[in-house]
């Protein structure tokens, strides 16, 4: 069935852990960045905090979604 499939995977998408590749802080619910422990259960996505994107990219702009 198409919808319990829609289901499930809108519920893998929340509880996506996206991990800072620089710092390795991770992104809150609220879109902050912090230190945390990433359990081995978590489903983690790699990405880019918004400090250590300016740092290594400086003359990029951060993009409205990463925020
Ligand atoms: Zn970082």
């Amino acid at each position: 069935m198409s919808g319990t499939v829609l289901l499930d995977s809108a519920a893998v998408d929340q509880e996506l852990v996206c991990v800072c590749c620089h710092c390795h802080r991770v992104r809150t619910g609220t879109g902050a960045w912090e230190p945390r422990y990433v359990s081995e259960s978590d489903e983690v996505s790699h990405g880019i905090c918004r400090e250590c994107y300016g740092q290594f990219y400086p003359g990029c702009r951060l993009p409205r979604t990463a925020a």
